[in-house]
């Protein structure tokens, strides 16, 4: 028999396999990972630094390890190159192997900003253990850092190397951290907080350029304003990695499309993790990641599963001022009722009716999650 493939060895590639071992300890499985494959926590990358954590002790498992604990195949350092869906197989070089249902679990793509100057090829992204290794050695004896982008991670990196003692810039062309999770007020509390620890913010505008200098980078900003940093990091935002698919001839959107049951356009093959795109929804998070290993572990092992996902409010870790957001779905109707204290910031987003559709809490307010969330409406029924 063929075995079950996996690409990508993310949390949704070893976390679907554990999920089929405790279904079915037996049908031939392999993993094939085009990094080095380790098992590891990838939210732990942006809060590492404060709590003493290096690249390797966020490691929990060797590809080896894994492999003999999932009874499995494990292929590190292996880039997948096309995978024919007519014929079942794929090919990695001159290699192909052949499958009898594979699961493409790709991750997504840090998107880099075209900008100008000539160190543009010396701005670091994070988005994997390996990217993070590199990351703390170039920051190693550095003492200012600025950072593109103040989303989710721009923040949590932002809080994690302020509060390690390094120096931050942090750039957005939007007027307020968060964005696109958080109210005016919620930001603004946010960003007092951060700036209490020394963060630097610098708010609608973006980078121009990134040039070298005799000791590190000057980053001139759209506002003409020039920083002088010995390390740049972007953090501006995910792409969902669907070439690979596309080229198969296997249905793309924003990201692999699949249906609720994690189930693409082309037979036997599945998506779930950073790189799907499921009943239009694409969520780059754990915990959508958790609810569709379940499923789609049942349907690998002949059981065919939908997935639901209950609402899932994500924590952002800036523990100068803690963060819960639970966004409304988008087009929702509705409106921002926020009430704001010297230490917290509580945004209901309520609809006409009365219902609460999200919410974004910041510092004392995060005490509340427990009671709102249960009223939140799930995100896929
Ligand atoms: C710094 C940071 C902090 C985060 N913090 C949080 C948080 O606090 N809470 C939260 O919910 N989420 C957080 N996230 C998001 C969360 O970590 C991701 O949603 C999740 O880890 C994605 O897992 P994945 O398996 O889908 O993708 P990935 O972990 O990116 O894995 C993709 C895998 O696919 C492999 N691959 C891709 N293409 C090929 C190919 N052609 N051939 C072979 N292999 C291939 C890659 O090598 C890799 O092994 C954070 C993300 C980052 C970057």
């Amino acid at each position: 028999m063929n075995p079950i493939i996996i690409i990508g060895s993310g949390l949704a590639g070893y976390n679907t396999a554990k999920e089929l071992r405790k279904l079915d300890t037996i049908t031939p499985l392999i993993i094939i990972g085009g990094d080095s494959s380790p098992f590891y926590s990838k939210p732990m990358l942006s809060n590492a630094l404060a709590s003493k954590k290096t690249s390797e002790s966020i490691a929990l498992n060797t590809p080896e390890q894994m492999a003999t604990q999932l009874n499995a195949t494990v292929r590190a350092h292996t880039a997948v190159d096309a995978i024919d869906t007519t014929a079942h197989t794929l090919l990695i070089g001159d290699e192909t192997l052949a499958y009898s249902k594979l699961v493409l679990a790709l991750g997504a793509d840090q998107i880099r900003l075209a900008m100008d100057g000539n160190a543009t090829g010396s701005i670091l992204t994070v988005n994997d253990l390996d990217d993070y290794a590199s990351f703390r050695t170039t920051i190693a004896g550095k003492k200012r850092v600025a950072i593109i982008g103040a989303g989710l991670i721009g923040c949590e990196f932002a809080n994690d190397l302020a509060s390690s003692g390094y120096g931050v810039d942090i750039i957005d062309i939007a007027q307020q951290a968060l964005g696109r999770l958080l109210p005016p007020e919620g930001g603004a509390l946010l960003q007092a907080k951060l700036a209490a620890l020394g963060v630097q913010w610098h708010l609608g505008t973006s980078v121009q350029a990134v040039d070298r200098t005799e000791n590190g980078y000057a980053v001139t900003l759209a506002n003409g304003n020039v920083l002088r940093v010995d390390v740049v990091l972007s953090a501006v935002g995910l792409k969902p990695r669907t070439t690979l698919a596309a080229t198969a001839g296997i249905q793309v959107n924003r990201g692999i499309v699949a249906n609720r049951h994690l189930e693409t356009s082309a037979p036997d093959v599945y998506t779930l993790g950073d790189c799907a795109e499921i009943e239009g929804l694409v969520m780059p998070y754990v915990m959508p990641i958790m609810h569709a290993t379940r499923a789609l572990a049942q349907t690998l092992a002949g059981k065919r599963t939908a997935v639901s996902f209950p609402a899932m409010p994500v924590m952002v870790k800036t523990p100068a001022c803690p963060t819960i957001v639970s966004p409304p779905a988008t087009g929702s109707e509705g409106t921002w009722q926020v009430e704001a204290t010297a230490d917290g910031v509580k945004s209901l987003f309520v609809a006409a009716d009365g219902k609460l559709l999200g919410f974004a809490l910041n510092g004392s307010a995060t005490a509340e999650r427990a009671k709102l969330a249960p009223q939140l409406p799930p995100v896929l029924n």
